[in-house]
Parts: C-alpha cells; sequence; structure tokens
C-alpha cells in the first residue's frame, strides 16, 4: 500500500477506538439522511471491514464511500484530530483499482473528461467561448508570466460565464499582463480526484502539467477554489515551481499595491467560505479583506462561517449522486445566509455559486448570490471605481 492507502488503514483504526463519534453532529451527509453508516464514523468502519475482509465492497459499500462532500468539517470537531475526508477520498481510489465500478452518474462525467478534457460534455472548442473579445489574450509562450487558469465550470456554463469575464476585466483595470489558454485549457482533474478515478486524473495532470509549463509562466491565478486547490495541493511539482493563487489573493494583493479601487457602496452582504478555499486551504482572509475595501459595505458573518462554514452540498459528488441531500444542504446555507438580514450572499467558487443559487430559487429566497469577481467588477463599473 503507498503512503495515501496507509493514512486511509490508520484513520479507520483510530476511529475504531474513538467511543464519542460527535464528529457527526456536524456532518451535513449525516444530518441529512441520519444512517449511521453515512457518518464519518460509519464510513471509517466500512474502510476498516472492508480492509480486513468481513465486508465485501459491493454496490451498497460504493455508494457508502460516495456519500460524502470531502467538505472536512466534522474533522474540526474530531477528538482525534483524523484527515477523515483525505481517508474517504483514498477508499475511493482503493475501490476502482480493486476492480469496483465508478457510479453510473460520475462514469458520465468520468468519459466526458477523458474525452474532451472537461466533465460538461462540451467540445474542447468551446472552452473559449466565454472569452468572445479576449482571442489577443492567447497566451504567446516566454511574453507573459501570469496564467489566468479559468477551469471547465467557468468556461462552459453560461450561466457563470460573467466571473472569468469579471476577472478579466478587474485584471485589466489593475493593468495585469495576463494571458489564456483558451481552448488549449484542459481540466486540472478535481473531479476525476474527488471520486477515485486516480488514473484519469493523472492523464490530466500530465496533459496540464506539460500545457502550463509550456507557457514559461511564473504565476497561475484561478477563480475557482477547485481547481486552486487542486493545482496547489494535487500537482506539488508544478506549485513548488510556479506562484498559484487563487482570485481573491490575488485581488487582495491589487488592492494592498494601490491598484485597484471601488466606490462606496452601502450594502449588507455575506461571505460563504467554500470548502475548497477554506478547511483545504485555509484561504479565509484574503475573501473578507477584499470585500471590505469596498466603502460602505458591510460585512455580516452566517452563525457558521469560516472552519466550521457549511458545506453548500455540492461537492465531491455529491450533487450527481445524491441530488436531493445535496439541494436540502443548499436550502439550509440559505437559510443561515437569510438570517444575517443580508441582500446579497457572496462566494468565491463556480460549484458554490451554482448551488446555492439553485437553493434560493428552490426555497423562494430573495437573497441574491453573486461570485466575488462579478460584484466587485459591478461595482467598479459605477462611476469613480477601477484602477488609480
Ligand atoms: S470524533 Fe474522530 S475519532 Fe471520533 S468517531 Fe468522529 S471521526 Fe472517529
Ligand atoms: S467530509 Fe463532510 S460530508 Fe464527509 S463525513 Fe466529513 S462532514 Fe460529513
Amino acid at each position: 500500500m503507498d503512503a495515501e492507502l496507509v493514512q486511509m488503514a490508520e484513520v479507520a483504526e483510530a476511529c475504531s477506538r474513538c467511543r464519542c463519534g460527535c464528529c457527526k453532529d456536524q456532518c451535513p451527509m449525516y444530518s441529512e439522511l441520519l444512517e449511521e453508516s453515512i457518518s464519518p464514523k460509519g464510513r471509517n468502519a466500512l474502510i476498516r471491514s472492508v480492509l480486513n475482509g468481513a465486508v465485501e465492497p459491493d454496490e451498497r459499500a460504493v455508494r457508502i464511500a460516495y456519500s460524502c462532500l470531502l467538505c472536512r468539517r466534522d474533522e474540526q470537531s474530531c477528538v482525534a484530530g483524523l484527515r477523515n475526508s483525505d481517508a474517504t477520498e483514498a477508499f475511493r481510489r482503493y475501490l476502482i483499482e480493486k476492480g469496483a465500478k465508478l457510479l453510473p452518474e460520475h462514469a458520465a462525467l468520468a468519459k466526458s473528461l477523458d474525452n474532451y478534457g472537461n466533465p460538461w460534455q462540451e467540445s474542447r472548442a468551446a472552452r473559449k467561448r466565454w472569452a468572445k473579445g479576449l482571442q489577443d489574450k492567447k497566451l504567446v509562450p516566454g511574453k507573459t508570466s501570469t496564467l489566468f487558469y479559468v477551469g471547465c465550470t467557468f468556461a462552459l456554463d453560461r450561466t457563470l460565464d460573467d466571473g472569468p469575464k469579471a476577472l478579466a476585466s478587474l485584471m485589466d483595470k489593475a493593468g495585469v499582463d495576463y494571458g489564456l489558454l483558451l481552448e488549449d485549457e484542459v481540466c486540472c482533474g478535481s473531479t476525476a480526484k474527488r471520486i477515485g478515478d486516480i488514473k484519469l486524473f493523472e492523464k490530466l495532470r500530465r496533459e496540464n502539467e506539460k500545457r502550463i509549463r509550456g507557457t514559461g509562466v511564473e504565476n497561475i491565478v484561478t477563480a475557482c477554489a477547485g481547481c486552486f486547490k487542486t493545482l496547489e495541493q494535487d500537482y506539488p511539482d508544478l506549485s513548488e515551481d510556479i506562484s498559484i493563487m487563487h482570485s481573491t489573493q490575488f485581488i487582495s494583493e491589487l488592492i494592498a499595491n494601490d491598484k485597484l479601487h471601488f466606490p462606496k457602496r452601502e450594502v449588507k452582504v455575506t461571505y460563504h467560505d467554500p470548502c475548497h478555499l477554506g478547511r483545504h486551504s485555509d484561504v479565509y482572509d484574503a475573501p473578507r479583506r477584499v470585500l471590505l475595501s469596498v466603502p460602505g459595505l458591510e460585512l455580516v458573518e452566517m452563525k457558521s462561517s469560516r472552519q466550521t462554514a457549511r458545506c453548500c452540498g455540492g461537492g465531491a459528488g455529491v450533487k450527481t449522486a445524491y441530488p436531493e441531500v445535496s439541494q436540502k444542504a443548499a436550502a439550509k446555507r440559505i437559510r443561515e445566509a437569510e438570517e444575517t438580514g443580508a441582500e446579497v450572499l457572496i462566494t468565491t467558487c463556480p460549484f458554490c455559486v451554482q448551488t446555492l443559487r439553485g437553493a434560493a430559487s428552490a426555497v423562494g429566497s430573495k437573497l441574491k448570490v453573486e461570485e466575488l469577481s462579478v460584484f466587485l467588477d459591478n461595482l467598479s463599473h459605477e462611476r469613480g471605481g477601477g484602477h488609480r
């Protein structure tokens, strides 16, 4: 067994000695399904039973393995400090390597990733659709040091492509010299990794590394929390040589260097921490610094925020495999946001925007769900905003 699987076995073993199981109170999947097997302890017990041969890795076991958002919320209250989310991700990989089939819902995503380099069954050429008028931003190797890595969902979901447009516009206003891969961009592999298809992930990683290294860039900026976590943590060679920044960190630096400023706007907003940006990457302050740079803006925190923030319910293949549970988890997050009295719920991940918007509409909420760059770019079009 490699290090990842050894760690998985250790987590399962350590958890079996725990008598409390109190972590499940924080688990959004358990709180919707109320099944012990769909809790951190239940899943760890399954890992242990499969490893010692007491349980066959059959379809039911596979379904349980995929009943986790990999959100790490439980880990904040785990008495043993266990990395349950990493153990579950490794367990998915273990099951696939032992011959288990991907869930049919996930197999379609994997097939699309393999054929088109994105999970949304869109052609490779469609990836540049969002960038009308930005063809001159195609990265020329050796000419530009910053790559804006857009990611599949921002580039291909027509309801979200105002996100990359807004970030490009903010970078233009701040005078940043950046380049795009456009149709040559390939999925970072986050989806493949989270669903345990490690061969597919490695294929995408190799292809991406080759293309990115071929550009000679020194920095990568991405607005997608999933791409950020994946490029920074699952591409160890690349992230050693190239600085990877989330757009919130990048914008925060632009503001600190007096390259961007925003006009006064009296508005009450709340901020949702995407799991991949918060608990997985420890980026909590940059988005808040950015928001608080807007004069007149009031930022109100939800009952659960930062390390204990509720997951939007959209992560790690759960939205595809357990759509109803995902929607209920998202509706709870919308209710929390409404309780703050904010007019706008701002977040910084395309999946969170997609999931929370869907839930807001399903529960008839008046709350506006906006991506941070879009919110800022709209402000900067108002009188007085933009660059210095
Ligand atoms: S608190 Fe930690 S060790 Fe205890 S049951 Fe939960 S995950 Fe296992
Ligand atoms: S990662 Fe999230 S969904 Fe998975 S067990 Fe932990 S709290 Fe539950």
